[in-house]
């Protein structure tokens, strides 16, 4: 089974992410964790981006690609992955759907936290003193949010049209939120 994974900046995507992961055997990727260490480690790439992530805005649709075909390839991660950050956008969804099919792969469901931009706020105030990562600040919080509802949304609406989509309130307790996740993972 692969899954998506779609919430707005501080939904908790990558904290559910790790518990999927976890519970039921599968792999994380996340395209921001990729790219936050290309950006640590001094590649080529990183000194590419580093400007555009500490904007809010997203990175070339190609570099996140052949970041994520190195993953789709891998015989080890067949069938195990959660897309963590992939797709944001109508062109990197399409890319997706032709990437799985050409390692005869599929996207079997996919998960939206839905959060308000109140909360959200408030999280990636938290957020700041514990990771310490350079775009968590309110400014930049604000504008990754306008980024993933103008670029990401028309995403999910697409995955809606598939019958793939489910929604899970992303207010409530991470717990609850784990059980919920766990429950649509087992019946799938
Ligand atoms: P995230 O950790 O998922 O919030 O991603 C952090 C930042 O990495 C985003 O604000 C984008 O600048 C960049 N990024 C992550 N995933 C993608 C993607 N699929 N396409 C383009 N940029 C991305």
């Amino acid at each position: 089974m692969n899954l998506v994974i779609f919430g707005p900046p501080g939904a908790g995507k990558g904290t559910q992410s790790k518990f999927i992961a976890d519970k039921f055997n599968m792999f994380q990727l996340s395209t921001g964790e990729f790219l936050r260490k290309e950006i640590k480690d001094g590649t080529l790439i990183g000194k590419k981006i580093s400007s555009v992530i500490n904007t809010g805005a997203l990175v070339s649709d190609k570099i996140v690609s052949d970041l994520i075909e190195k993953v789709i390839s891998n015989s080890k991660y067949q069938n195990k992955i959660i897309f963590d950050g992939y797709p944001r956008n109508l062109i990197q969804a399409k890319n997706l759907d032709v990437l799985l099919n050409k390692y005869n792969q599929q996207i079997d469901v996919v998960l939206k936290l839905s959060v308000s931009l109140k909360i959200i706020k408030k999280r990636i105030s938290e957020r700041k003193t514990l990771e310490k990562r350079p775009d968590d600040n309110e400014d930049i919080a604000i504008k990754r949010y306008e980024t993933y509802e103008k670029s990401t949304e028309p995403v999910i609406e697409y995955y809606k049209n598939l019958n793939l989509l489910k929604v899970i309130d992303g207010e409530k307790s991470i717990d609850q939120i784990n059980k919920e996740i766990s429950d649509i993972i087992s019946a799938i």
